[in-house]
């Protein structure tokens, strides 16, 4: 049997699909690219906004366009968010929850011999980490999930009702997983989660967390660097700062995603910080780790956001100074509490402040880029004669694939630096 996969969305849905990849391969499937012919097409959904739900809903249609007679599992957040909508898509014979592809293999193979009715519901039993291997991301890096689900309940998210509560990998798979990746030639890992920040709260009998994770990896040989995912302002306190400071191979790069530099839409939005916490926060990494590059997410156009809030969350941003800034304009997802707030505004008014904040983050990321110029930094090269900082700045220099290289920054051209290698 073939099956062809598509993935929507963020690292963990690649990770997913990845996991799912190996289940059908291990059982003896044919693994075929999307465009092509297959008896089964599966599908890993997003929600993170209504352009992914609307993507997901494209790539569901253009599957059944293209082989009519094949069975479509659908899976993935928006799956899970929108179990009836996608149910009814033409096509679509299968809708899994995200914690349910553990037995992905059985139920596809039941629901194709008819044992499986067309409407199955979402399936919730949970996969345990130490069935999912890591993903790849490139051949030098690769990204190892350590945690899934989240309790937050931020007002715009779904995260919460799609993945369920926190969850996270035990040390011991963390440190064989790492093993494995460093003997099959990884030099850097990327430590992912849906909140990151909570690893380690469900392992009752562990008392272990995420700074623990840090020296699992440190001390594992043949990984050269450890990369986060994203963390909360909360969780980058001294203790957090001053270990990670200890840490060689931890890449000086920060995640901390801000979403709003107003505290009023802050606190609609249920996160659980304000503007003074977070530089706090940034302030002491930095203090730490002086040549970090802090990143983040800001959401534009909050529910209710007036023109003065947006004008101090762009204040806020510049005074931060961050490296990198992603900016999503605010998308309304059903079934959350900022859904039923009142005051949506105008698509126009959130792209207008999107891109004002684009624009923003465009200026912050070359001035950070300009910074490192006569700096020495050490750079993973990658397949296209590029590679990575620690602190993220991409970097053309010479060197061969999965070499780790001294350079001296020479110039830039936007985002990009030039580097020549030191001896
Ligand atoms: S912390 Fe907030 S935004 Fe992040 S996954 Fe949890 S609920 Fe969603």
């Amino acid at each position: 049997m073939k099956i062809a996969f598509y993935t929507l969305g963020c690292k963990v849905n690649q990770y997913d699909t990845e996991a799912m990849r190996e289940l059908f391969e291990h059982a003896g499937w044919e693994t075929v690219p999307f465009d092509g012919e297959a008896d089964v097409y599966l599908i890993n959904t997003c929600s993170v906004t209504q352009i992914s739900d609307r993507k997901s809903r494209q790539m569901i249609s253009q599957a059944h366009r293209r082989s009519p007679g094949a069975f479509l599992v659908v899976t993935g957040c928006y799956a899970q968010t929108e179990p009836d909508r996608v149910r009814d898509l033409p096509g679509v014979g299968l809708v899994v929850g995200t914690d349910g592809r553990k037995e992905i293999v059985r139920t596809v193979e039941q629901a194709l011999c008819g044992a499986v009715s067309e409407s199955v519901p979402d399936i919730r039993r949970v996969r345990t980490f130490e069935e999912m291997g890591a993903v790849e991301d490139s051949r030098t890096r690769a990204v190892l999930k350590i945690q899934d689900g989240c309790s937050n309940f931020c007002s715009y998210c779904v995260i919460p009702y799609a993945r369920g509560p926190i969850r996270s990998r035990s040390p011991e798979s963390v440190e064989s997983e790492l093993k494995k990746l460093a003997s099959n030639g990884f030099r850097e890992v990327v430590l992912t989660g849906i909140h990151l920040a909570s690893y380690g709260l469900d392992l009752k009998d562990a008392d272990i967390g995420l700074a623990d994770v840090l020296k699992i990896a440190e001390r594992t040989e043949g990984i050269e660097r450890v990369r986060l995912g994203s963390l909360e302002p909360g969780f980058c306190g001294e203790a957090f700062a001053e270990s990670a400071a200890g840490l060689s191979k931890l890449c000086r790069q920060f995640h901390l995603s801000l979403q709003s530099g107003s505290d009023s839409v802050l606190k609609r939005m249920n996160r659980r910080y304000d503007t003074a916490g977070f530089e706090r926060a940034v302030s002491v990494l930095r203090n730490y780790m002086p040549d970090c590059a802090v990143t983040t997410d800001v959401i534009a156009g909050f529910v209710g956001e007036t023109e003065e809030e947006h004008r101090e969350t762009c204040a806020f941003v510049k005074r931060i100074g961050f490296a990198r800034m992603h900016v999503f304009p605010y998308s309304r997802r059903k079934g959350t509490a900022a859904d039923r707030m009142e005051g949506h505004l105008e698509r126009a008014v959130k792209e207008r402040r999107a891109s004002e904040l684009i624009a923003i983050g465009k200026e912050m990321e070359e001035a950070f880029v300009g910074s490192l110029v006569g700096s020495d930094q050490t750079v993973l090269i990658e397949d296209d004669g590029t590679g990575y900082t620690g602190n993220y700045v991409r970097v053309r220099c010479a060197g061969r694939e999965g070499d780790l290289v001294r350079v001296r920054i020479t110039g830039r051209d936007r985002t990009l630096a030039f580097g020549e290698v030191l001896p």
